[in-house]
């Protein structure tokens, strides 16, 4: 189907998103053609502010408003809880009891996309490991996630510091994000010592 070219360059532009495809992003086109003035203008408003507000914490590398995020500011940083991305924080966060910190990679070592352990914020942990008694290690159970854990692994337990990986409650390549509350939580309280 060919579309004017406006229309072309706005079905373009939302099918970067992730799991948008062309008859999703052609939909969406026209439901925003189709839309109240006022509710475009909220849309475009939103998306402004999120990229012109939000940005990372400078301890633990999550999302936030502010120089350092609420929960860096509020807890009590002896335990950290070490995961790939900003969104796995919010899986965990529903599980209840876990009161310690989050150290966000923004990445794991994957050698075949050319990410080695400099080019994830491996340095900024260790950086942060002063009175420290516990690292989690919850990046996500694929070869990547593993191989990621075991090498942050090898170089935080020669300091004294207890460090353990998240138990296999999830199934092996299943991604945090998307695993449910109580598999959460299982994976984390049957932790396991490195
Ligand atoms: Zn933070």
């Amino acid at each position: 189907m060919r579309y004017i070219e406006p229309i072309a360059k706005l079905i373009a532009e939302l099918g970067k998103l992730p799991s948008v495809g062309e008859k999703t992003a052609a939909r969406y086109a026209y439901a925003l053609m189709e839309a109240p003035s006022e509710d475009v203008d909220a849309l475009v408003n939103a998306i402004k502010d999120v990229r012109e507000k939000v940005h990372f914490c400078k301890v633990c590398g999550n999302f936030t408003e502010n120089e350092v995020c609420d929960i860096c500011a509020t807890r009590k940083p002896t335990t950290i809880c070490v995961v790939k991305e900003p969104r796995d924080i919010t899986a965990l966060e529903k599980v209840k009891g876990y009161d310690g910190v989050y150290h966000v990679l923004h990445g794991v070592i994957s050698p075949l996309d050319r990410v080695g352990p400099e080019n994830i914020r491996i340095k900024e942990l260790l950086a942060r490991l002063d009175g420290v008694q516990e690292v989690i290690l919850a990046t996500n159970p694929d070869v990547e996630g593993e191989a990621t854990a075991m090498y942050i692994a090898r170089l935080i337990k020669p300091l004294g510091i207890k460090v353990t990986r998240i138990a296999r409650g999830l199934p092996e390549g299943s991604v945090i994000e998307y695993a449910d509350e109580g598999t959460l939580s299982r994976a984390l309280s049957s932790r396991i010592e490195l």
